[in-house]
């Protein structure tokens, strides 16, 4: 995905968001008419009995006529799309899209260009055996920094190429797609770059993925998602403070928020930034990349609990939920597969922090405290995050060894609960009457 800044005039802003509107409209028609199936209805019309509905709710529609078709369109082939990958993506069912939340819209390039096979040969088509045409977007470079893109109504847009190294080079595209979030215009391009190549020196690398370090590596490296500075939270606190006190639906309300979502929309930028550098890195540099499998939903589960039981210390669990998704650890995993297909390991996650990375002693108390490791055993130390990146790298959570077969001469009864126990979760059973 080729992602860049786009600078529109107050004018094509305005005719852009009002593509986003349609897109939006068009998309809601859509899971509306999908959502309103059940066993026993007819199912809901496809694509193409999509396409001659639009094409009918614009002769009766001024508005929507009045936009712009291949938008509206696109919008369809966009649900039906993320229809028929609703088990694969990660998305689930397409859902509502909501105004200033959602908005975007995606166009399909109006240039014509020839297609050629794997091997460099014309495609042709089938039937005809004519060579086939397919689309490309309509992009122009101004200068080192600077390019331009034709978008349907608006003209040539500006866009600024960032990407360093890569700002040589135009994207080459079918589509494209235009959002638009706290306040900026973005375009991304519809590539999907090549997969980064391995480094071939058989090296593996064991991360550990923590909230105080967010990324520890086996090789004794620490890396750290950037998170938002003392006096940027402090801002936000002061904004949302404002807000509240303002009236209800009063302009200073509307841009305090504004204000607040700035903040936060920058924090989340910090994070996908790194995140892209350090998964860039570590397909660059290493050969297998393990990571400690963690289920990121159950853990930043709420601790609020029901109104007959309410759960403990909520707020320090809603604090901590907060943290364990400011540093990004799914996105890391997800981003670093994309780049190294097949080179992504996962490791099953107990036991990591507790296990020994030199003689393997599974032990609670070789944990000496947040950052150190001491083996009770042969009295290793080390780091405790890299200790548990070194087990990760080794594809080692493992199990706890049986105790009572310790010592020379024979068993030796289990004494209690084993302190290799990691802490359980309380199980509540299903009532049986
Ligand atoms: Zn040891």
């Amino acid at each position: 995905m080729a992602r860049f800044r786009m600078y529109p005039t107050s004018e094509q802003a305005g005719i852009m968001l009002e593509h986003c509107a349609h897109a939006r409209y068009v998309w809601n028609l859509a899971v509306e008419q999908h959502a309103h199936w059940m066993p026993g209805r007819r199912s809901a019309p496809g694509f193409a009995e999509q396409c001659r509905q639009l094409t009918e709710a614009r002769r009766d529609n001024e508005w929507l006529a009045a936009g712009n078709a291949d938008v509206q369109q696109q919008a369809l082939k966009d649900f039906a799309k993320a229809k028929s990958a609703r088990f694969t993506s990660g998305f689930g069912e397409p859902t509502w899209r909501r105004k200033y939340r959602h908005e975007g819209f995606r166009v399909i390039g109006t240039d014509r260009v020839p297609e050629y096979e794997a091997d460099g040969s014309p495609k042709l088509n089938v039937k005809t055996g004519k060579q086939v045409l397919g689309r490309s977007v309509v992009v122009q470079k101004l200068n080192r920094r600077w390019a331009q893109v034709k978008v349907p109504g608006c003209g040539w847009v500006r866009f600024r190429l960032s990407a360093k190294g890569k700002g040589a080079k135009l994207p080459h595209a079918k589509t494209f797609r235009v959002t638009f979030r706290n306040g900026q215009w973005h375009i991304a391009f519809a590539v999907i770059p090549g997969p980064t190549p391995a480094p071939g020196t058989g090296e593996v690398i064991g991360i550990d993925r923590g909230v105080t370090i967010t990324a520890a590596l086996s090789d004794g490296r620490k890396l750290n998602c950037p998170q938002l500075t003392v006096r940027e939270r402090a801002q936000i606190r002061k904004h949302e403070r404002r807000a509240a006190r303002a009236p209800k639906g009063s302009a200073r309300k509307t841009s305090a928020y504004a204000k607040v979502a700035q903040l936060k929309a920058r924090e989340a930028d910090r994070r996908k930034d790194w995140c892209e550098k350090t998964s860039t890195l570590l397909a660059r540099t290493y050969d297998v990349i393990r990571f400690e499998k963690l289920n990121i939903k159950n853990m930043t589960r709420s601790a609020k609990g029901t109104v007959e039981q309410p759960g403990k210390s909520v707020a320090q669990k809603s604090g901590l939920n907060r943290s364990i998704l400011a540093q990004g650890w799914g996105l890391l995993r997800q981003r670093t597969e994309h780049k190294a297909p097949g080179r992504v390991e996962d490791v099953p996650a107990p036991y990591t922090s507790l296990r020994c990375s030199a003689c393997g002693w599974i032990e609670k108390k070789s944990r000496k405290s947040q950052a150190d490791f001491a083996c009770v055993s042969c009295g290793f130390t080390c780091n405790a995050d890299t200790n548990a990146a070194t087990n990760i790298a080794a594809g080692q959570g493992g199990i706890p060894r049986p105790r009572c077969s310790a010592g020379a001469g024979g068993a030796t009864a289990a004494t209690g609960r084993s302190s290799a126990r990691e802490p359980q979760p309380t199980w509540v059973g299903i009532p049986l009457f």
